[in-house]
Formats: C-alpha cells, structure tokens, sequence
C-alpha cells in the first residue's frame, strides 16, 4: 500500500543549482527541468513537458536549452519530444541540441528518425543523438553528469520480463548533486549514487511487492532516499 503521492512540481534549489520536477506519473508523464547559474537542462520530456516550460521560462528561453538527458524511453518519459523538437524548429532554434540516452533506447532513434525524415529539409538547428553505454563522465559547461545503468524492464506479451536500456544521472554542480534514478528496480549502482547526494529523486513506482522486478516499493525507494541529505519519491501510483 502506498502511504505517500507526491504533490507536483517539486522544487528543490541551492544556491544556483536548481531543479523542478513538474510532474512524474506512471503511464502519464514524467517532466524535469534543471537549471545551473547559466544553463537550463530538461530531463526525461514526457508529455506536456512543452507546456510547462513555457509557463516556467517563457517560449523563448527554450531555444536557449541546448541538453535533454533521456533516462528511458517509455512513453511516459519522452512522449513530449516529437512537439518539442518541431516547436524548437518553428521557433528557429539555432544552437544544436543534444539528445543523451542509453545506447539501443529505439523509441529515441525512431523518433529521431522519423522526425528527421518530416522536418529534416527545413530544420533551423542540428539534432546531436549521443548514445550512453559504457560508463562516462560527461560535461556541458560547469555540469558534470555522470550517467549510470539501472535495472528497468517491461512484460512482453507472453508475460516475460524483458530488461530495457534504462539510465540514471547524477549531476554535480557547485559542489553540490543531484541523483535522479529514473525508472528502475532495486539497484546496487542507484544505492551507491545516492548515498550522500544533496538531492536523490528516487522512484516508488511498484504497486507491490509483485512489482519489484519493474518497479521499487515506497519501502526501497525511502531507504534508498534517506541516505542522501535530502530526497524526493517520484513515478508513484495515484
Ligand atoms: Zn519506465
């Protein structure tokens, strides 16, 4: 039983290190934007994520975010993409944009593709896909991210469990991080990140303990929080 939904956006800031989570609901949507002194990030662009950007920055600070970090690709994390990018063309986005996801995530390549076939001819700005795999440590500007493998799945047809490309980010700034897990089970890489971050956003997305193999309990996902100095359970079932 869940004892806990979150009430969305939640907001944490330090100093310039800054991040809301508009919304993280499962099969709905999840939206992220994080933003240092100079630079604004979107994470996971799921539904709706067009919209609540523009209510927060305006629509023309949008042009000016130049990195979006895919955790998954389950529709419900980047089912907001296809408009974003279109509204990003229309509005003649100059600056290229990266596209962080991990390595063989078909829905970001087939979205990519398709988008490039529509809109290539006329696109104002250069899409960069940059695929993780291996363990790296990435830079935009002052932000260090450090991408790390989680464990998500989904059920297949015949009822079997089948392991997705799935990613979880930390991201250092200032001194300060932040661990967000994305979509996962119970995973010893995602402890390890959190342990000691100054924000972990950490999912609680299993109904129940039948759940685990896709999904964490609110009993994982707080003893997993409570070792960071501060934390957020997301992806709850409402
Ligand atoms: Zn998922």
């Amino acid at each position: 039983m869940n004892k806990y939904v979150p009430k969305y956006p939640l907001v944490w800031q330090k100093d310039d290190f800054f991040i809301k989570i508009f919304t993280s609901i499962p099969n709905l949507a999840t939206g992220i934007l994080m933003a240092t002194k100079n630079d604004k990030f979107v994470i996971d662009p799921g539904d709706g994520i067009l919209k609540y950007l523009t209510n927060e920055i305006g629509p023309k600070k949008i042009l000016e975010i130049n990195d979006i970090f895919v955790s998954h690709g389950h529709h419900d994390h980047v089912g907001g993409l296809w408009s974003y990018l279109t509204y990003l063309s229309v509005m003649k986005k100059k600056k290229p944009l990266n596209i962080y996801y991990p390595k063989g995530c078909m829905e970001i390549i087939s979205i990519h593709n398709a988008f490039q076939q529509v809109y290539g001819h006329e696109l104002t700005y250069q899409i960069k896909l940059i695929e993780i795999d291996d363990p790296v440590t990435l830079m935009c500007n002052s932000l260090k991210i450090e991408p790390f493998k989680v464990k998500h799945s989904e059920i297949t047809k015949e009822g079997e469990i089948e392991f997705i490309p799935s990613l979880g980010f930390k991201f250092i700034y200032d001194g300060k991080s932040i661990c967000y897990g994305g979509d996962t089970a119970y995973c010893e890489t995602l402890v390890e990140k959190s342990k000691d971050a100054d924000l972990a956003i950490i999912e609680a997305g299993a109904e129940d303990e039948e759940e685990t193999d896709l999904h964490m309990t609110q009993e994982q996902a707080i003893k997993i929080g409570e070792t960071a100095k501060e934390y957020f359970l997301v992806h709850v079932p409402e």
